[in-house]
């Protein structure tokens, strides 16, 4: 049975905020909004960084519901990213990741190949977590082909989603092709931390195409 997959670049799942101390000053709540109205954005997902310590929460939360009432034409998503923690467990408050959308991702790097799948296996076995952040391997290792086959399943048992991340142009292609072949779903991220990388997804162009069936470049290559 084949299911033609197509992805929507109307939708964005990975967006920050200036709740954090790194992203533009300007990125507001209501100037993401804003930008994403005005660029067609069907779905948004503000995903700030969050930490089990950060205090921010319930500010980023109100400010989020302050704005939903007018702008009720696009579907917007409440969320965070949380990093996995070598021990496999997500840095997020429990009352938080249980009741809004996660990302987990990897933001520190473990160098063992061991610690990270274990701790990736975890996080994909985690009922919490929906999506795995632009996933790839650390700089010192790669992934066997029957690992990648391995994490696929896992994957698709658990039901999560694995982002195309248009900041670091992950995942890899050939695991794009094993997911894809296992039947992983997939939707886009910009993982945007300034208003102008809202919803720009051209620097992935030939990641979309591996996954879009109905992408006009995806039998060009393999
Ligand atoms: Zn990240
Ligand atoms: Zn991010």
């Amino acid at each position: 049975m084949s299911i033609l997959i197509t992805l929507n670049t109307k939708e964005d799942y990975h967006v920050h905020c200036n709740f954090n101390n790194h992203s533009a000053p300007d990125l507001t709540i209501r100037n993401v909004i804003k930008q994403c109205k005005e660029i067609g954005l069907q779905t948004l997902a503000l995903t700030e960084h969050v930490r089990k310590g950060s205090d921010w929460i319930p500010n980023y939360l109100k400010d989020i519901e302050s704005c939903l009432d007018t702008h009720n034409c696009m579907r917007i998503i409440t969320g965070f990213e949380a990093k996995i923690l070598i021990d496999g467990s997500i840095d997020c408050p429990k009352e938080y990741s249980k009741n809004y959308f996660l990302i987990a991702s990897f933001h520190t790097v473990y160098n063992d190949k061991q610690v990270w799948i274990e701790a990736l296996n975890k996080a994909i076995e985690n009922p919490d977590v929906n999506v795995i952040g632009h996933i790839a391997p650390e700089p010192t290792f790669t992934l066997e082909k029957s690992e990648v086959n391995a994490l696929a399943s896992l994957i698709v048992k658990n039901k999560k989603i694995v982002e195309l991340n248009a900041k670091y142009h992950r995942p890899p292609r050939e695991w794009i092709q094993i997911f894809k072949k296992q039947g992983v779903k997939f939707h886009l991220g910009s993982d945007a931390h300034s208003l102008h990388d809202i919803g720009r997804f051209e620097k992935i162009s030939d990641l979309i195409s591996l996954v879009d069936d109905a992408s006009p470049i995806s039998t060009t290559e393999d």
